[in-house]
């Protein structure tokens, strides 16, 4: 019979327990064993290892956060410490592994994949920055998180006639403070993947205050630079009272929407099919709409994009 372990890895993301849950019960619906593997590749090398049962994933897939709980554990890079998690596995004799993560915990699954075990990975992070897929599950719930933030601080933006400046997560990909700038109708959206220019954006600023504006709203992603940052740099060009708001973990946080929950249900079913059809080296992912798998080393060839056009069109309707 085939045993199939789950995991997840890296930051948590809302609808990481949809996944699980949908690992497993595909699983056992397929009539395999399924595992579970707590506190990610750490859990993997200290043999952290359950056998879970369709109950185990009951009432959690409105819940944030990770049941199997995530770690980072820098030594997985040391084939020697993989080594520790594929003879645990052997031990229980599961041949597959379903890795719920982001792109480093894709590269920690690649090469488990080539030492012999079947790999999939499911994209698990809020910063949508993967490869191989439209959108990652919990994308849409730090999104919605982000923009009711927003919302809530321009209240404040305009009672008081200021300029905030809200730094918002993604490391290096610009894709949840786009998102959440064009929805939340931020002046201005300073993402890395666009060069900032923060002499024009005071140039606008002041422009938008001599024509009477009240209040500005600037989108910082943290890979461009802090809000901290942002306010000095502004000041360097301009006299603006701004204010900072850094939003932080709460973005990673709060019950998955009924979108992440759906994608997280697809994915984690999918990533059991393909096992099913001796399928692994890959991800699964959504691309326009349709269920798709791409092999890890194309996920790996060049480095994720953001929507352009979407820029684009956040550019064109700030002015
Ligand atoms: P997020 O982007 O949401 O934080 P992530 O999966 O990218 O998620 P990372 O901390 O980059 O988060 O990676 C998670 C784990 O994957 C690492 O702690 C490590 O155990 C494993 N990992 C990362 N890179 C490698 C690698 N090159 N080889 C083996 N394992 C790796």
């Amino acid at each position: 019979m085939k045993k199939i372990a789950v995991l997840t890895s890296g930051g948590d993301s809302p609808g990481m327990n949809a996944a699980i849950r949908s690992v497993v019960r595909k699983s056992i619906f397929e009539g395999y064993e399924v595992y579970g593997v707590y506190q990610g590749f750490q859990g993997l090398i200290n043999d952290n290892i359950e056998k879970l049962e369709l109950g185990d994933v009951g009432d959690i897939i409105q819940r944030g956060g990770t049941k199997l709980f995530s770690a980072r554990c820098p030594e997985f890079i040391d084939a020697g410490v993989r080594q520790k998690g594929l003879d645990n596995l052997q031990k229980y004799g599961i041949d597959s592994l379903v890795v719920i993560g982001g792109d480093g915990s894709y590269r920690g699954a690649q090469r488990l994949n080539e030492e012999g075990i079947k790999t999939i990975g499911v994209p698990g992070t809020i910063d949508n920055d993967i490869n191989g897929t439209d959108f990652t599950i919990g994308f849409d719930t730090a999104l919605n998180t982000v923009v009711d933030a927003v919302d809530r601080i321009r209240d404040t933006a305009t009672s008081h006639e200021r300029t905030f400046i809200i730094e918002v997560m993604g490391r290096d990909a610009g894709d949840l403070a786009l998102w959440a700038g064009l929805a939340g109708g931020a002046e201005t959206i300073l993402i890395p993947e666009a060069a900032a220019d923060i002499k024009a954006v005071a140039e606008r600023i002041e422009t938008g205050m001599n024509r009477g504006k009240k209040h500005s709203i600037i989108i910082v992603a943290e890979g461009v630079m802090s809000a901290q940052e942002c306010g000095v740099e502004l000041r360097k060009y301009i006299n603006v009272d701004t204010r900072e708001s850094v939003l932080g973990h709460m973005q990673r946080g709060g019950k998955p929407t009924g979108n992440d929950r759906v994608l997280a249900s697809r994915l984690g079913a999918l990533a059991v099919d393909l096992l099913k059809d001796g399928i692994s080296g890959c991800a699964v992912g959504i691309e326009n709409n349709k269920l798709v798998e791409t092999k890890f080393d194309k996920i790996f060839e060049e480095r994720h994009q953001i929507d352009r056009a979407l820029y684009k069109l956040s550019q064109e309707l700030s002015i």
